[in-house]
């Protein structure tokens, strides 16, 4: 790769091979242990990464405090980045143009898996929920290159910036609140699927729904039959696509504000749920006891948030989908998922073949499902494809 005069001024970052061969595998992370020099590089810079011979790879992102030291953004050397970062959102939302017909809300972009890393956009009809992540993404420069090319793409919506405390304080970034950058409305009602939801951006948990399980919800809803239970159900997203085709649905989770924004979205889908506040453990386990069900989701949160939770995480999705299996009536209906990234499809389904041997019950993988396509995964990233649902029919 030729050196052009402009990138003579861009800070190198020298890995070590264990890092090259990663980046050869595809892979876009050099980790802080693979770093062998980065003087020059400051906090959130644009870099050009070498290898120790000095072989120009590609242009990447700095942190100089994550364990992800560098993210690339290009096998070329970037002058650029205001440029490379507007292309990068235009095809994004072009992309969603392609994939997305039946929402306005959806993952406008999605960090690493649109070579934008570190940044988070999602839009909720005419809110987007902005989240930057790391140093490079938080530098004044590219907030106002983002900003603007948003502004530009969805006149009129409003961009609210939803701070997580935590990741800032990994990027050894100073504290910041979340707030409306652009416009002035905080909420407002998305649809999906033909089902309406409540939004506020201020509130709820990841950027306040799931829009990953868009898709799992359309499925769901064509399989679900007779009485269905909706367990971990937050605001109601699988409960409320099942209702027009069961004769009775009830959700449970153990947050009350989840709850009430569940309820206020029955209402405003005109359909009546059951919902009960409780922790998911122990109703199972009060319930598989007596009652049964012919439809039952599981959409836990994620318990492995890192490979040492694993076990532990492996033995809580066996005890759900254990109860779950003994609770559902012959032909029954178990929708599950998981979302730990740790948790691969096929321990995934292993899992749940032991579950199935121990309860005595046959179970049809009916359908085999991920994230919706507008949070596709990077094969070689792996980390970009998290989640699984797994719809099966139980046979006896
Ligand atoms: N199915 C939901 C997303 C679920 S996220 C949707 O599609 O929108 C996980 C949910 O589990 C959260 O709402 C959280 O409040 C709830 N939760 C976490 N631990 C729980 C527990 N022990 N019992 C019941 N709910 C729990």
């Amino acid at each position: 790769m030729p050196e052009s005069p402009a990138s003579a001024a861009i800070p190198k970052v020298k890995i070590s091979p264990r890092g090259v061969a990663r980046l050869k595998d595809g892979h876009v992370w050099v980790y802080r242990s693979d770093i062998v020099s980065a003087a020059d590089a400051a906090p959130g810079a644009l870099v050009t990464v070498t290898d120790t011979r000095g072989k120009p790879l590609g242009a990447a992102l700095y942190s100089s405090s994550s364990q992800i030291a560098v993210r690339m953004i290009s096998r070329d050397t970037v002058s650029d980045l205001p440029t490379l970062i507007r292309e990068r959102i235009a095809a994004a939302i072009a992309y969603r143009d392609a994939v997305v017909s039946d929402s306005n809300a959806c993952r406008l972009i999605f960090s690493e898996a649109d070579f934008l890393p570190g940044l988070v956009v999602d839009r909720y009809n005419d809110i987007l929920s902005l989240q930057l992540l790391t140093q490079a993404m938080d530098s004044d420069l590219v907030r106002d290159v983002v900003l603007a090319e948003l502004s530009s793409r969805l006149p009129g919506a409003t961009v609210f910036e939803r701070v997580d405390a935590r990741v800032r304080e990994l990027e050894n970034l100073p504290p910041r609140s979340s707030q409306i950058l652009r416009g002035e409305k905080a909420a407002t009602v998305v649809a999906m699927n033909g089902v309406q939801f409540h939004y506020d951006a201020a509130e709820g948990q990841k950027t306040g729904s799931f829009l990953d399980q868009r898709e799992n919800y359309a499925a769901a809803a064509r399989y679900a039959r007779g009485e269905a239970l909706d367990v971990f159900c937050y605001q109601g997203g699988f409960a409320l696509h099942m209702a027009g085709r069961c004769s009775q649905v009830t959700g449970v989770d153990s947050s009350r504000s989840a709850l009430e924004v569940a309820d206020r979205n029955a209402t405003l889908n005109q359909r009546e749920i059951e919902w009960i506040e409780a922790n998911a453990f122990d109703l199972l386990k009060d319930y598989s006891a007596s009652l049964h069900f012919d439809t039952i989701v599981l959409d836990p949160p994620a318990f492995a948030k890192t490979k040492r939770d694993l076990e532990a995480a492996m033995r809580g999705y066996k005890e759900l989908n254990l109860r779950a299996m003994k609770m559902l009536r012959p032909g029954g209906v178990l929708v599950t998922c998981s979302c730990s990234y740790h948790v691969s499809h096929q321990a995934f389904l292993e899992m749940l073949a032991s579950a199935a041997a121990d309860t005595h019950r046959h179970l049809r993988l009916v359908e085999l499902r991920g994230q919706a396509k507008d949070h596709p995964g990077l094969l070689n990233v792996p980390e970009t494809s998290y989640l699984k649902c797994c719809i099966c029919f139980v046979n006896d």
